[in-house]
């Protein structure tokens, strides 16, 4: 048993250059721990090393150096059972179009050496909603079918570690849904170790207990999601007005601006000041709500914050 799912030491990437393209030092020297159990988040722009980060530990991409244990075991010293312990489903669509979804769990399971008695083929595709899919050439179905086939294959040799990158990047909310709503089964049934990468903050606020934010290949933030997402105040509502507003609210602690669809924005440090101060101010303008929502901070606005203390 291990207390640790994943154990990250001085983990260090130099992609070659090539014809012109200087070489890339994509991971700088990334230690990270993620506990087992959790629902663990990696968070980072475009380009900050996440899927490095992924395909390192998938046995995809070899590192330059550094260590990685999975599940306690040393990828170089033990890689059997490294590789065993780890699912991956990655960022991009990588199936064979001539392949069926059946066929492929099969496939995937022959690789990993998954008995035949031990398959899971139809109960996979049933989580993942594509038994009636089972038949089907993978070419046919659609992007999120092809995902959630993804999902699937990254499952068949039950690895206590499971790895998604970017699960729902483009995906609609429906399948985000049902791709969250799996992986908190795992999680929580199965006691599977998650970690996801996400451009969205919302993702990683809803789903994850840890985050570790990465960015130009360092980690430059790791802590509870609540620590993390506390440390970002500021919050934004929008109201929608039952008449075109002609004169804006105003109160101290709350920046309005006017949007082009003519709803009103109005953004406020939670610390300083509650949603209830941000309606009495509408109201005190005389403004009729139609409707009203918040909007989150998103990702650049935790780097900023969090970039700007350190
Ligand atoms: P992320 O997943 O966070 O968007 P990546 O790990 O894909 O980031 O990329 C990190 C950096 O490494 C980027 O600058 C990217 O262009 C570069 N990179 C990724 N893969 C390769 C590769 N195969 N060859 C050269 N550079 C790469
Ligand atoms: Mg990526």
């Amino acid at each position: 048993m291990t207390n640790n799912a994943i154990e990250i030491r001085g983990l260090q990437k130099t992609y070659k250059g090539g014809r012109g393209t200087p070489a890339k030092h994509a991971l700088k020297g990334v230690d990270l721990t993620v506990p087992a159990g959790k629902i663990f988040g990696l968070l980072g722009p475009n380009g900050a090393g996440k899927s490095t980060m992924i395909n390192i530990m998938a046995g995809l991409v070899n590192k330059s150096s550094g260590t990685v244990k999975i599940w306690g075991f040393d990828q170089d010293e033990n890689p059997r059972q490294s590789r065993a312990a780890i699912g991956v489903m990655p960022q991009e669509l990588n199936l064979d179009p001539f392949f069926t979804p059946r066929g492929a769990l099969e496939v995937q399971a022959g690789l990993y050496g998954v008995p035949k008695h031990q398959r899971q083929s139809d109960d996979i595709l049933r989580m993942v909603g594509l038994s009636d899919k089972a038949e089907a050439y993978a070419r046919t179905l659609s992007g999120g079918m092809q995902r959630r086939l993804l999902l699937g294959k990254a499952l068949v040799h039950q690895p206590q570690v499971l790895v998604l990158d970017e699960p729902t990047a483009g995906v609609d909310i429906e399948l985000r849904q049902m791709l969250w709503s799996n992986i908190r089964r795992l999680n929580e049934e199965r006691g599977v170790t998650v970690i996801l990468t996400t451009h969205y903050l919302e993702e990683a606020e809803e789903m994850c207990d840890e985050i570790a934010i990465i960015n130009h290949g360092e980690v430059v933030a790791r802590d509870s999601t609540a620590n993390l997402l506390g440390q970002v105040d500021s919050k934004c509502m929008v109201i929608d007005p039952v008449a075109p507003v002609e004169t804006l609210p105003s109160a101290p602690g709350i920046e309005v601006t006017r949007r082009g669809d003519g709803r009103i924005a109005l953004t406020y440090q939670a610390r300083e000041t509650s949603a209830e101060d941000v309606l009495g101010a509408v109201r005190a303008a005389g403004i009729a709500i139609a409707d009203v929502k918040t909007e989150q901070a998103d990702l650049e606005d935790v780097f900023l914050q969090l970039t700007k203390s350190t």
